[in-house]
């Protein structure tokens, strides 16, 4: 028995899924021609198809995961359990208007005219603001519409916002958050498609717990230990290590890159030195 699972073959989600599935299995080779592959050890079947298809795939059961954009389901109304957020593809749908526009606050909205490539997600949004609008659906290139003078504004993707500038656009109202989701079709799995889907998870939430933390090392005055200790504790507490200058200890701990931030200023205070910050892969409790 497989799991088989499919990602997009190309795209800004298909490519971070690959690297997912290569962080789990070292041995992966895709080339533009590969339209599956398989990982043995894991029992898992890899599918690459295009994100237009992967819906239809879902609602006829042909695979047993997916990874999309949380994007692809609302807008499609696609009935499916998500297993896991993952970490990439996180964007944001957003109305944007010209940088001359005269819409000022969600009222000015009425009576506009949007072009974009989510029709359903932009007209939940106008239904439960009580705003009518007439809707242009483009597959793409939709950040040309209002230049063109085909909409007043548009509703779309952004991510770093460069796209929308280079248009002559501003961001105006931010109507949902996406990011990169594992999905299950609502059919229950059997004990052998579950024991397949566990060890699968447990490798995915090694890698999602890992990117929260940070490996640390660095040199620090033997009289503070207790200090350090204190404020560092890490998973069992950190690793110390001699040094050849006597009054100094290498000190080592994995703590989040965010507790790290908000102690640095403490930690040189206290005489911390030579300090490293290192990734961490994987992380299994
Ligand atoms: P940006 O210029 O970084 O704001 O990117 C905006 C463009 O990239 C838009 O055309 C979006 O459709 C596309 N885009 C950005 N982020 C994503 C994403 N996570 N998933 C799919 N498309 C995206």
């Amino acid at each position: 028995m497989w799991l088989r699972i499919a990602i997009q073959k190309k795209g800004r989600i298909g490519e971070r899924s690959l690297d997912l599935f290569k962080k789990i299995w070292w041995k992966i080779h895709i080339d533009d021609r590969t339209l599956s592959c398989k990982i043995p050890e894991l029992q898992i079947e890899l599918l690459l198809m295009r994100d237009d298809d992967i819906p239809w795939f879902v609602e006829k059961g042909v695979c047993d995961l997916w990874i999309v954009g949380s994007d692809l389901i609302q807008e499609t109304h696609t009935n499916v359990t998500i297993v896991r957020k993952l970490w990439f593809g996180k964007c944001r749908f957003s109305i944007a208007i010209p940088g001359d526009s005269t819409i000022h606050t969600l009222s000015d909205l009425q009576g506009k005219t949007f072009a974009t490539s989510f029709p359903n997600i932009l007209q939940s949004f106008l239904d439960t603001q009580h705003l009518q609008g007439t809707i242009i659906t483009m597959s793409g290139s939709v950040e040309i519409a209002p230049s063109m003078k085909m909409a007043d504004a548009i509703a779309d993707i952004v991510s770093s916002g460069n796209t929308l500038i280079q248009n002559g656009l501003k961001e105006f109202h931010t109507i949902s958050d996406f990011e990169a989701v594992l999905i299950q079709h609502t059919t229950v799995f059997d004990d052998e498609k579950k024991n397949l889907l566990g060890k699968l998870l447990m490798r995915i939430d090694a890698i999602i717990e890992a990117k929260k933390y940070k490996y640390i090392v660095m040199n620090i005055p033997k009289t503070s230990l207790s200090t350090f200790t204190e404020l560092l504790w890490g998973i069992d507490g950190p690793t110390i290590s001699p040094l050849t200058n006597e009054q100094m200890l290498s000190f080592a701990t994995v703590i989040s890159e965010e507790k790290f931030w908000e102690n640095i200023e403490k930690l040189k205070a206290l005489g911390a030195s030579g300090i490293l910050i290192l990734p961490i892969e994987k992380m299994i409790f």
